[in-house]
């Protein structure tokens, strides 16, 4: 037999001894995949197909009993960990080479109780997952805009979604989560227990442990929502963006829209003509009562002359699928990402002009309007402390040739810096590449000291650091 070979912290590659490994076999109620073993391939392959790693060693969690084992071994032997959710985040930090990577996609279970309006869920449920339990009683919290999103990266994160402006962000909703922390140890962090750390959880991402629940607080809403897109054509967008820009200062909290800017996929209901042509796309959700959703739409459904207008009453699930099949696994993917205080004109004209060159048909631009409830929480109530971001633009660059790499890159970077001088300075973790760094403190902007304290009391090793890492305080 082969010696297993695991990577370290310290870079060094170390053997792990085959009655260690069997002991962990036995352990497990889920299972261990190594290299060419069923599921070593499923757990490594993740949504952005710029990341190919291979770690060492994969460990298939079925519980938190499995993560705390898991967590054992790596901090016995000093490996170095990744951990997988969901496996969507563009960085593509869910793993790691040669290391171990602990593998939470197989844990889904969504548990909802209606009478308390709460939700139970495990760390490798989709938005999908999440939503099609809490709407069969009409009730959501706020999540993404792409159902095939992990839960749990979302959320550690911070999340923000259709329902972000009305509800808050998805933390804001976080009642309490269990986490596996550095010593192995599973600890339940709330307002009352492990309060630093529930408040570090909070948008300071995975940078604490390894949370094998969460409970969230849910809200009516559904099972139809009025929503839908409203597709232009993109020769009047610099126009069109300064009416969103004014109707998203006007806003209820009830009412979101994203404008999109792209070449027009195939949809079936934009005549044939427009497809791959540049369209600026209003998409619009309502998080309330129809009738006064259809007076809150009617000045953004009054901008413009639109190729067409599809608004209307959607099922909720439905509208939180709705951009899936633009945003399906398997492409490769970079972004960059501003928030802004105000979108003012000179940053519109940027953006035009950097959209009538995108580099690839799959690109996009969107510019998400937020603001509203999860404006009205204190910076330093959460660890997420950008709250007065008013509008977040990521550049979305997308595409399937290796041999694009380049050319597509350098179009997001020369986006990125030509609206830098607009924009705010801070970023939300979960949009940042893997190759930004040098902006890890000003995505966490005020709270990064906090979160270093909290980091040096619960992982002072840093064991979890592929992520957009915090430094344990010195
Ligand atoms: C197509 C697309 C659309 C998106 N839209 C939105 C959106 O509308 N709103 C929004 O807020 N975000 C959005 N995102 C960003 C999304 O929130 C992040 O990519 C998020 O990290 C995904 O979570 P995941 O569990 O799938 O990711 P993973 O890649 O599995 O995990 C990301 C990181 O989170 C940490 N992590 C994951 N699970 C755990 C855990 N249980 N315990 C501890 N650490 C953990 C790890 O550090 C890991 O590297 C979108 C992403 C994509 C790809």
């Amino acid at each position: 037999m082969t010696d297993l070979m695991v990577r370290t912290l310290d870079g060094s590659n170390k053997k792990i001894p085959p009655d260690v490994m069997a002991a962990l076999r036995g352990e497990l109620r889920g299972s261990v995949a190594l290299p060419g073993e069923d599921g070593y391939d499923a757990a490594r392959t993740i949504w952005n197909a710029m990341v190919d790693r291979r770690p060492g060693l994969v460990v298939r969690c079925l519980g938190a009993a499995d993560v705390m084992h898991a967590v054992k071994l790596a901090r016995k032997e000093k490996l170095l960990v990744a951990v997988r959710g969901g496996g969507h985040n563009v960085a593509g930090n869910a793993v790691c080479d040669n290391g171990l990577l602990i593998d939470l996609s197989l844990m889904k279970s969504v548990r909802v109780d209606p009478a308390s309006g709460t939700a139970r869920v495990e760390p490798g449920a989709t938005l999908a997952d999440f939503d099609k339990e809490t709407q069969a009683f009409g009730l959501a919290t706020p999540l993404g805009i792409n159902s095939t999103t992990g839960v749990a990266g979302l959320t550690l994160g911070g999340g923000f979604g259709w329902t972000t402006r009305k509800f808050g962000l998805t933390v804001d909703n976080l009642i309490s989560a269990d986490l596996v922390t550095a010593d192995g140890e599973l600890v339940r962090a709330s307002e009352k227990e492990h309060s630093d750390l529930f408040w570090a959880l909070r948008g300071g991402g995975g940078n604490f442990g390894v949370v094998t629940s969460f409970e969230f607080k849910l809200h009516a809403l559904g099972p139809e929502v009025l929503s839908g897109l409203i597709v232009h054509p993109f020769e009047n967008a610099a126009e069109l963006l300064r009416g969103f820009r004014r109707l998203a200062n006007e806003a209820p909290d009830e009412l979101t829209t994203w404008a999109v800017m792209r070449k027009a996929p195939p949809l079936p209901f934009l005549p044939a003509e427009w497809h791959g042509k540049e369209v600026l796309i209003f998409a619009a959700c309502y998080s309330g009562d129809v009738k006064e959703g259809e007076k809150a739409t009617k000045a953004l459904r009054s901008l413009g002359k639109p190729i067409v207008d599809v608004i209307s009453l959607h099922p909720f699930i439905g509208w939180q699928a709705a951009f899936d099949p633009l945003l399906s696994s398997g492409a490769r993917n970079y972004w960059k990402s501003h928030d802004f205080a105000d979108l003012p004109d000179a940053a519109i004209k940027v953006i035009v002009d950097a959209v009538r060159g995108l580099p690839s048909p799959e690109c996009e631009v969107f510019i998400a309007h937020v603001g509203g409830a999860m404006a009205r929480v204190a910076a330093n109530a959460t660890a997420w402390a950008n709250r007065d971001a008013h509008f977040v633009m990521n550049a979305h660059t997308r595409w399937r040739d290796k041999a694009q790499d380049s050319a597509c890159i350098a179009w997001a970077r020369q986006l990125f810096d030509a609206t830098a001088p607009f924009a705010s300075g801070s970023v939300y973790v979960n949009f940042m590449p893997n190759d930004e760094d040098n902006r890890i403190e000003k995505a966490y902007g005020s709270n990064y000291r906090r979160l270093g304290e909290i980091k040096r009391r619960y992982d002072p090793d840093n064991l979890f650091r592929m992520n957009q890492n915090i430094q344990p305080a010195k």
